[in-house]
């Protein structure tokens, strides 16, 4: 980005923009180089006028939640990354009987489960202990425990990249395994659900049931990014990299988890490159002693290292 192109994105953003950001601060595993720009979207408004200006500029741009399904590459992240805060962030009943909820996309699946249980609405307490925002999960139809978030989704906001506004209802909504088919370079602004009235202790038990569920196996106290890979057609990815052998295996800071065989942690100090390592490490076994190509859930975004000028 040139700098008449920073001062003109920083007139238009409502929202702090950050140039030169550290995605290691952004993403779950904590790895990552720097974005050239990070830019905050505080409203539907505000994304009508920063991604024109990003096509008309030619600036690459991506959209983020928590970074919690990325895996940013050290060579950073060239052009803009969009996180969607303020009015984004918030949630408001739809339907008078308060069964249907609008949810903006920069809210985290925390405080949407948070005010769920407040207004005695079921449906999404699976998604309880996922790191993510409410687009990043809509985004990768997020699921667990045999549920997934498309399951309960009404309809979709989406910015297009030319400052268009959609609203797609569940009928035009393809949801697939942690994926939903949107416009390349569509923002998700705000996502409907329809859910179950119940008492707000239920809910809260409910989750609370999910939590523990999650806590005993899963690594929740490590930087990781959730599963790596996706689950091959009835099989579980993390039993085929145990029945390997893999657990434990170590590349710098990046380790195969010990207690979940699809996660892997960043023991501290692990770079992308590491991170990058150990997945061809354990794709390649895994084909070698089963046939089974294993593909990856995570998203690898940005440049290698030495991609930089
Ligand atoms: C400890 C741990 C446990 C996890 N457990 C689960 C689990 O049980 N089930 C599961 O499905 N996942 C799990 N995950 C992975 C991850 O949390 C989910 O995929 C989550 O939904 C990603 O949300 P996010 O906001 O962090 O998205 P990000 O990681 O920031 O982004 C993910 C993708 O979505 C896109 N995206 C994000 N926001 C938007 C938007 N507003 N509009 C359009 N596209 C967007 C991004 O461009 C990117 O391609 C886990 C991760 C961790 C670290």
């Amino acid at each position: 980005m040139d700098a008449r192109q920073k001062t003109e994105l920083l007139r238009i953003a409502a929202g702090r923009v950050e140039f030169d950001s550290p995605m290691t601060r952004r993403t779950t595993f904590r790895v990552g180089g720097n974005a050239d720009a990070v830019c905050e979207a505080k409203d539907i408004e505000d994304l009508c006028r920063i991604l024109p200006f990003l096509l008309e500029e030619k600036i690459p741009y991506l959209v983020i939640g928590r970074g919690s399904n990325l895996l940013v590459r050290d060579g950073g992240i060239r052009g803009v990354v969009i996180v969607l805060s303020g009015n984004l962030g918030r949630i408001e009943c739809k339907e008078p009987d308060g069964s249907e909820i609008l949810a903006g996309a920069g809210l985290s699946v925390a405080d949407l489960l948070i005010g769920c249980r407040k207004r005695g609405l079921s449906g999404l307490e699976f998604l309880a202990g996922i790191p993510g925002t409410v687009g990043g999960a809509v985004a990768m139809n997020a699921g667990a425990f045999g549920d997934e978030i498309g399951a309960w989704v009404r309809e979709v906001t989406l910015v297009h990249p030319n400052g268009e506004l959609h609203v797609m209802d569940r009928s035009r909504l393809r949801f697939s395994y942690r994926a939903l088919d949107i416009q390349k370079g569509a923002i998700i602004a705000r996502a409907g659900f329809r859910l179950i009235r119940e008492t707000g202790r239920i809910v809260a038990e409910r989750i609370s049931g999910y939590l523990w569920r999650r806590k005993s196996s899963q690594p929740i106290e490590d930087a990781s990014a959730g599963s790596v890979f996706r689950n091959p057609p009835s099989d579980y990815a993390g039993r085929l990299i145990e029945q390997a052998g893999l657990k434990g295996k170590r590349i710098g800071g990046a380790m195969i988890s010990d207690r979940h065989a699809n996660f892997i942690v960043n023991k501290g100090g692990a770079t992308a490159a590491d991170i990058l390592s150990l997945i061809d490490s354990v794709r390649e076994t895994v084909m070698r002693t089963t046939g089974i190509q294993l593909k990856l859930e995570i998203h690898v975004v940005g440049d290698p290292f030495n991609a930089q000028p």
